[in-house]
């Protein structure tokens, strides 16, 4: 790319991932930047993805955006973690819940304590130990950023939102701060004829949106990176082998659940994500193991509430695009690649590819080493998401049944092989910089899909054992009355975020 200054950027598409960056390069780059986004009211958004990782808090906070506003105007609802239903085998249940398990003690992890009580035969539940899965379980939320009087942390939370809502309230913030919507359906990708840059952007109608740097938000097309810039992709499907979704809303479900739930069915699994304003439900399976009719048929016969309308279909290769910036276009969202939404990473990965950018941006036309940065950054970051995720699948229990028997015998990455080994000889877990999921998410799932370590560190030992049975229990006793002195949900919601259209309707 030529070093000329960039003093304009052209965002390619409006849903979630074009109008979370039109809001925070405004918010962060404003002045110095203008930014233009196109969307086509033709073609409309994706509109599914509902659920959320803590460090969206991160976002919001950038943006200054009011948590109560923001729940009220998206319907949003609190998440606490995600509950893996008959994934390690049927009728068998565990929660990934957000936040820290236990108090680490003089160096070593507090896992290493509780598993040699187990080890000993005096062991209970890792989630006792929990207070994020204890007040999910009782439907309870508050902000709490510790519990008083304790050196224990408080909640760690998430949302759920109406991802169509969510877009819309990004552009109204986005446009209050300057950016220009432009409506119109992109024809052609004009680039310069020497540098392959990308120069503008052609209109069906016959305008031309002219920029310095462009970000695709296309959506699984990625119209500037892949069909002009031919960026390329890494497909994971011999690993992550669901390509299909049908997703579908079905009515509000009383008592309002803080979590997700995610339950494994014959060739896949379906997500149920309470909002306040109704259920957000859909089956993510493998074609190959499962015709689309029964695929529909299982999730409706799944369905715990009315459903209001008929469920839609999406297609998906899993994988990522193997240059997330290219010449001069970063793509985010969809059209940086596809992992299914077992961890609800999707938004998480948009939001960080946006940081990574403002903190790389090529004010002055300077790209190589920023680009090569943020591509070597960006890739590490979706390949530890992709770990996390297979391991759900590679280490289930549900035998005899096709489509698991594969996944449960596919040879998976030699990363994530070290990585379940370390936890089976030794019970540690360690976790890398660019990882989103730190031990206690790794710990959950390890332990919630059935690896049991032979050993706990030795260190544990020099505590002596009644000390270590009365550390847990003061840890669980103090937890436990911190969850149950909490609201429910509902009252929470009432009192600090209710949506509009719910005022004066029983929560
Ligand atoms: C089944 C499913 C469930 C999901 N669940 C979750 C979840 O729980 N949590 C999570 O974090 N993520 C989830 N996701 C991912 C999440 O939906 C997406 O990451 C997010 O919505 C971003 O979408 P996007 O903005 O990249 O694309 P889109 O929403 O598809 O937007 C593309 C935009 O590009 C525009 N566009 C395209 N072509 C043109 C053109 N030629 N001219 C003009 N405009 C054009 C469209 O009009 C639109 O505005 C899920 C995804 C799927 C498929």
């Amino acid at each position: 790319m030529a070093a000329q200054e960039i003093k304009s950027v052209v965002i390619a598409g409006g849903g979630t991932a074009g109008w979370m960056a039109a809001a925070a390069i405004a918010k962060v780059m404003g002045p110095r930047l203008s930014v233009t986004l196109v969307e086509s009211d033709e073609i409309g958004i994706i509109g599914v993805g509902e659920a959320t990782i803590p460090s969206i808090a991160l976002y919001n906070e950038m943006l200054r955006i009011d948590e109560n506003e923001f729940l009220r105007q998206t319907q949003g609802t609190f998440k606490l973690g995600i509950e893996f239903a008959d994934w390690h085998q049927p009728g068998h249940s565990y929660m990934h819940a957000f936040g820290g398990i236990g108090k680490d003690l003089a160096y070593i992890p507090f896992h290493h304590y509780w598993l040699q009580e187990v080890l000993q035969g005096r062991g209970d539940s890792l989630w006792n130990y929990s207070l994020n899965y204890l007040a999910a379980r009782q439907g309870r939320f508050a902000r709490l950023p510790r519990i008083e009087d304790t050196p224990l942390p408080g909640l760690t939370y998430a949302f759920h939102f109406d991802a169509s809502l969510y877009a819309a309230y990004l552009r109204r913030l986005s446009e209050q701060m300057g950016v220009r919507r432009v409506e119109g359906l992109i024809a052609e990708v004009i680039q310069h004829p020497e540098s392959g840059d990308v120069r503008a952007l052609h209109l069906k109608d016959g305008r031309e949106i002219s920029g310095e740097f462009f970000l695709d938000c296309t959506g699984f097309r990625g119209l500037l990176i892949e069909q002009s810039l031919k960026a390329g992709y890494d497909d994971w499907s011999r690993w992550l082998p669901c390509d299909r979704a049908l997703a579908i809303p079905t009515q509000r479900n009383d008592p309002l659940i803080p979590y997700t739930r995610s339950t494994a069915l014959e060739a896949g699994w379906q997500w149920r994500i309470p909002l306040q304003h109704r259920t957000g439900n859909g089956h993510v399976y493998s074609s190959a193991y499962m015709e689309d009719d029964r695929a529909a048929d299982l999730l409706m016969a799944n369905l715990d509430s009315q459903p209001l309308g008929d469920p839609r279909a999406i297609r998906f290769v899993t994988g990522r695009r193997r240059q997330l910036w290219s010449h001069n276009v970063v793509c985010l969202g969809l059209a940086s690649g596809f992992l299914e939404p077992l961890e609800s990473t999707a938004i998480h990965l948009i939001q960080a590819n946006i940081q990574r950018l403002i903190l790389l941006f090529p004010h002055h036309g300077d790209c190589d080493h920023r680009r090569a940065q943020f591509n070597q950054t960006a890739a590490a970051e979706y390949e530890f998401v992709r770990d996390f995720i297979i391991l759900h699948y590679y280490l289930n229990n549900r035998v005899g049944e096709r489509f698991w028997d594969d996944c449960r015998h596919m040879s998976v990455p030699d990363s994530l092989t070290h990585k379940i080994e370390l936890f089976r000889e030794t019970g540690g877990i360690f976790t890398s910089q660019h990882d989103i999921f730190h031990l206690t998410s790794w710990l959950q799932v390890l332990w919630g899909q059935g690896v049991s370590p032979r050993s706990a560190h030795p260190f544990v030992q020099a505590v002596a054992p009644h000390d270590r049975t009365e550390y847990l229990k003061n840890i669980r006793d103090l937890m436990a009355q911190a969850a149950s002195a909490l609201p429910r949900q509902e009252e929470f919601i009432a009192r600090h975020c209710r949506a509009p259209a719910l005022a004066g309707a029983a929560a």
